[in-house]
C-alpha cells in the first residue's frame, strides 16, 4: 500500500490513525458484532456514539451550555437557506460580508427570503483579502450578520470577530472548524460541512444559541427547521450515522494524539508558516494572499505562467502530492493543509517545490 499526500480542498485528508481505527472496527464496533454502518440509529450502541461525539465536540470547542449541537445533512449549502428560514423573521433583513464565492452564495440564497444587504466585499481583487468592515454600514435591526470565516477557494481568513452588537453573528466555518480555538459565545450560529476538517462528506454540524431556535417561518420544511433537530437530539430522521461516528474518532484523535485544540492550532500555524515562508522567498512561486488575512488551511499560489503551473501540478502528482490544482476562479495552485495533513507532508511538499524551482529556472 502506498498513500499520497492529499492537498484536496474537500473531501480531504483524514488522520491515518483514524482510518486505521475505523478499519479495525469495521466489522465489529465495541463488541456489538456490527459495523456502525449497519446499526439502527435508535440502538443503544448508536446512542452512545452520537452522545459521545457531541460531548467530545463540546469539550474540544468549549461550547457553552446554552448552545445546541445539531447533526444534519444537506451540506453547508443547505445552511444558506436554513439560516434565513429560521432567523430572517423579525425585520426580514440580514447583513453579509462578501469575502468569496461561498459567502456570495449565502447572500444570494438569503435574498430569496428577505432583504439581504452587502456591508463589504472584496470582489474587486478576486477576494484576495478580507474587506475592512465599517460598522456604520451595519443594520442594527438585521436578523443576522453573515460571514464566511475561512474562504476555502481564496485562502483568506477572518482574524477579528466583527462587533455586531446584539445582532446574531452567523459564520460558515466549513473549512476551519476544529483548526483553532474560537469564542463560540460571540456567535449566534456556526455551521460547517464535515468534509473539510471533521469527517467524511454527508454530515453538517450546526452550533446554535438556543434562543435562535423555534422562530422558523411557517413555510419552513420540517427538515429545515432547527427546532425539529434540536427537539429530537438530531434523531428526527436517520442521521448520517457513519459520519457522526467518524467525527467522534477525529475528535478522539485531536484530544488524545494531538493534545487538544490549542495544540492543533500550534501545529497548523507551524505548517502554514513553512509553506508561506517558502512562497515569500521563492522567485518562481507567489502566494496570492498577503499579510494578516492568510488562511492556515488553504494556501493558493501561482507562478504567473499557466504552462508552468500545469507542469508543476503534474510533476507534483507524479511525485505523490495530489490535488494541488487551484480553483478555476483563481488559477494556479492551492494546497489545502487541513488538520489531518501531517507536518511531514508540508515539509516534503516544500522540498519538492524547491527542487522544482531549481530545475525549472
Ligand atoms: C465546501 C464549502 C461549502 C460547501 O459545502 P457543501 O457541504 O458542499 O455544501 C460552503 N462553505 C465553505 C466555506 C466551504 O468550504
Amino acid at each position: 500500500m502506498s498513500r499520497v499526500y492529499n492537498f484536496s480542498a474537500g473531501p480531504s485528508v483524514l488522520p491515518e490513525s483514524v482510518l486505521e481505527r475505523a478499519a479495525s472496527e469495521m466489522l465489529d464496533c465495541n463488541g456489538s458484532g456490527q459495523s456502525v454502518m449497519e446499526m439502527s440509529h435508535r440502538s443503544k450502541e448508536f446512542d452512545a456514539i452520537i452522545k459521545g461525539t457531541e460531548q467530545k465536540l463540546r469539550q474540544v470547542l468549549n461550547i457553552p451550555d446554552n448552545y445546541k449541537v445539531l447533526f444534519v445533512q444537506g451540506g453547508a449549502s443547505s445552511q444558506f437557506a436554513m439560516v434565513p428560514l429560521n432567523l430572517m423573521n423579525k425585520s426580514g433583513k440580514a447583513d453579509f460580508v462578501i469575502s468569496g464565492q461561498w459567502a456570495k452564495k449565502a447572500y444570494t440564497e438569503a435574498a430569496r427570503y428577505g432583504q439581504a444587504n452587502i456591508v463589504a466585499s472584496s470582489a474587486d481583487k478576486t477576494f484576495s483579502y478580507i474587506p475592512e468592515l465599517d460598522s456604520s454600514k451595519f443594520d442594527p435591526e438585521a436578523d443576522y450578520f453573515h460571514v464566511c470565516w475561512n474562504n476555502t477557494i481564496y485562502g483568506t481568513h477572518f482574524n477579528e470577530i466583527p462587533d455586531v452588537g446584539n445582532v446574531p453573528l452567523v459564520a460558515d466555518m466549513s473549512s476551519c472548524i476544529l483548526s483553532e480555538k474560537i469564542d463560540i459565545s460571540k456567535f449566534g450560529v456556526i455551521y460547517a460541512g464535515a468534509q473539510k476538517n471533521m469527517a467524511p462528506a454527508g454530515l453538517t454540524v450546526v452550533i446554535i444559541r438556543e434562543d435562535l431556535i423555534g422562530n422558523a417561518r411557517d413555510i419552513t420544511p420540517t427538515m429545515f427547521n432547527y427546532k425539529t433537530h434540536a427537539d429530537n437530539d438530531s434523531l428526527y430522521n436517520t442521521p448520517p450515522t457513519y459520519c457522526i461516528y467518524m467525527l467522534g474518532l477525529v475528535l478522539d484523535w485531536i484530544i488524545n494524539d494531538i493534545g487538544g485544540i490549542e495544540k492543533m492550532h500550534e501545529q497548523n500555524v507551524k505548517k502554514a508558516a513553512m509553506l508561506y515562508d517558502f512562497l515569500d522567498n521563492s522567485k518562481m512561486f507567489n502566494a496570492t494572499v498577503q499579510g494578516k488575512d492568510r488562511s492556515l488551511m488553504n494556501v493558493p499560489f501561482v507562478t504567473g505562467n499557466d504552462e508552468l503551473d500545469k507542469k508543476f501540478v503534474k510533476a507534483a502528482a507524479d511525485a505523490g502530492f495530489v490535488n494541488l490544482k487551484g480553483h478555476r476562479s483563481v488559477g494556479g495552485m492551492r494546497a489545502s493543509i487541513y488538520n489531518a495533513m501531517p507536518v511531514e507532508g508540508v515539509e516534503k511538499l516544500v522540498a519538492f517545490m524547491k527542487d522544482f524551482e531549481e530545475k525549472n529556472s
